[in-house]
């Protein structure tokens, strides 16, 4: 049973903010990588328990809800997919007496250096200290002469921000990857050395913005990326957290969150996409192409390029809200705005994304509305709720607790 109120008449066009065109050249990038840590734990957790200060960056910036490792969710395949902007394999080879792996196809930091002709000052790879860590390409026409300074220091994730910060503030890299290893080590210790992992790089996430805002040179022209190379099992999954592997929703769904001048505000989109389709975005925000990269730029977070596209996004821009009550049983309340009038669809879906309920199909005026939904019937559990106003969606979590 669903009843749809029209409650407020004249709500129009709330969301819609100035269009901007930014100049690409002279702008920086900084990505960073938290290993292994799950969406539902990330920003797919409804209480943000772990996570404030990326919900805090993810209200000014972008969030892609649907990002997956939609391929190998282990490590040592996933991080070069993210900064190869393809699948590939690597291939083995020893490095000062280390067995190693070394990228077939070229990486974002090639792409970067080959394009503007400058030297790894200009684009670095920060780590913590690690005999072998994996090296980039040596790919006709790209390879050793453009990969990135290596940072490996220390041996935990807050060292690995202390080094990035010092470098940082002494050169300014355009192009700056920092990877956070420390929640991936986490699990064997069991759920709160998980969880305090999370809210440790969670802090160095806010620490970066906070460092970049008060930059002269990083402040306004930075864009900061925040991912993850896979998840873990869900609960109900083998071992849950404290594993991983392939085909598996807790292991595919990873976080994408965007911030800063390349990014518009408050874009939360649905759209599915790849950890693949990073290094191209990358490739767009600093205007460098990625010639061998398969994965595509996330046109839908941009706020450049092409302004037909942007047109496109900020016109469909909806505000759909955290339902409540939440948790819930039986009944919740989902409300949502449009700024014109669209074909909208509301449907909600379980945790492995199978279809429970359809409460929206039809056209739909401009303004703000509320539907309730009764879900008598259905088991306790996590659910989704999934608007699309025309080709634009957005889904957000929810959970019954009877
Ligand atoms: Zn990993
Ligand atoms: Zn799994």
């Amino acid at each position: 049973m669903t009843t749809i109120k029209k409650f407020v008449l004249i709500t129009l066009i709330v969301c819609i903010s100035t269009v901007k065109i930014f100049a690409q050249r002279d702008n920086h990038v900084i990505l960073v990588i938290i290993d292994g840590a799950r969406y539902s734990e990330t920003l797919g957790d409804p209480l943000v328990r772990y996570v404030p200060r990326m919900y805090q960056l993810s209200q000014q910036g972008v969030v892609v809800d649907a990002m997956l490792n939609d391929n190998i969710t282990f490590t040592k395949r996933a991080i070069p997919a993210i900064w190869c902007g393809s699948w590939s394999t690597p291939q083995d080879t020893v490095v000062n007496g280390f067995a190693n792996q070394y990228a077939t196809v070229p990486t974002v930091w090639e792409y970067f250096r080959k394009n503007r002709g400058v030297d790894s000052t200009h684009a670095m790879y920060i780590m913590k200290m690690l005999s072998s860590p994996w090296i980039q390409s040596f790919y006709y026409d790209y390879g050793q002469k453009y990969w990135p300074w290596y940072v490996l220091q220390g041996t935990t994730d807050l060292d690995v921000w202390q080094n990035a910060k010092s470098k940082l503030q002494m050169y300014h890299p355009e192009l700056t990857v920092i990877y956070l290893p420390d929640v991936d080590s986490s699990p064997a210790r069991g759920w709160s050395a998980y969880t305090q992992a999370i809210m440790i790089a969670d802090s160095i996430v806010g620490m970066i913005w906070d460092f970049v805002q008060s930059d002269p040179v990083y402040q306004n022209t930075t864009t900061l990326l925040v991912t993850n190379d896979h998840g873990r099992h869900l609960d109900n999954i083998q071992d849950g957290f404290k594993s991983h592997g392939d085909n598996c929703l807790g292991c595919q769904h990873v976080m994408f969150l965007g911030v800063g001048v390349g990014m518009p505000k408050g874009v939360h989109t649905s759209t599915q996409r790849s950890i693949i389709d990073i290094t191209p975005t990358i490739g767009s925000l600093l205007n460098f192409p990625t010639p061998y990269a398969t994965g595509k730029t996330i046109m839908e977070i941009m706020t450049s390029v092409d302004s037909e596209i942007l047109d496109k996004v900020s016109s469909n821009m909806i505000h759909l809200e955290q339902n409540y009550p939440n948790p819930f049983n039986p009944n919740t309340i989902i409300r949502f705005s449009l700024p014109k009038t669209a074909y909208v669809t509301l449907r909600i879906y379980d945790a492995v994304g199978r279809k429970v309920s359809q409460l929206l199909s039809q056209e739909m005026n401009a303004g703000s509305y509320q539907t309730e939904w009764n879900a008598t019937g259905c088991a306790s559990g996590v659910y989704f709720y999934r608007i699309t106003v025309g080709d634009y969606a957005e889904t957000k979590k929810f959970l019954l607790l009877k």
